[in-house]
């Protein structure tokens, strides 16, 4: 049902199906039970904004995992050269599109050199459970490295003399 600007706008009854649409000032959702208003410049359909968004979300998968990935890249700071095609195609090559989620053994985009950012030949597929290893073991070196750090009388003279101020 798509409605055309100008024309009165009807929303399903609350109370079902059998009953007929109720007249409306708002252009409501076609959803069921969806509570939201289509915004005036979108009237070319009849949803509202994040019922669309749902939809588009529903329909291209992989696109909106890839603006995923990429948004949290930018906020971490990481640089990111991957272009949707190769993400497609790295996404097919390790069946990462089936296979990725919350789950320790779902697959997740790590980055193999890691002072590089996402590139076409910087990432592969791991399990989740290995790439948090992989930050445990960094936080661990650094533990045994902090436990077997001897300071000089140097060192620890310095050190007083700032706690001192
Ligand atoms: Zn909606």
């Amino acid at each position: 049902m798509f409605v055309k600007k100008g024309q009165p706008y009807y929303r399903p009854d609350d109370r079902g199906d059998k009953y007929p649409p109720v007249l409306t000032d708002k252009h409501h959702c076609l959803t069921p039970r969806c509570r939201g208003v289509v915004h005036k410049k979108r009237e070319h359909s009849p949803y509202c904004t994040g019922c669309r968004r749902d939809m588009w979300r529903s329909k291209n998968p992989l696109k909106y995992a890839f603006g995923n990935l990429r948004r949290r890249a930018k906020q971490r700071r990481k640089a990111f050269s991957l272009t949707f095609e190769e993400y497609k195609s790295f996404a097919e090559r390790t069946d990462y599109a089936r296979l990725k989620g919350k789950t320790s053994l779902s697959l997740s985009i790590d980055r193999i050199d890691n002072s590089k950012g996402y590139e076409k030949t910087n990432i592969r597929a791991i399990t989740l459970r290995e790439n948090s290893r992989k930050s445990f073991l960094k936080f661990y070196a650094r533990q045994t490295e902090n436990a077997a750090y001897e300071p000089s009388a140097g060192e620890i003279a310095e050190i007083e003399a700032k706690l001192k101020d």
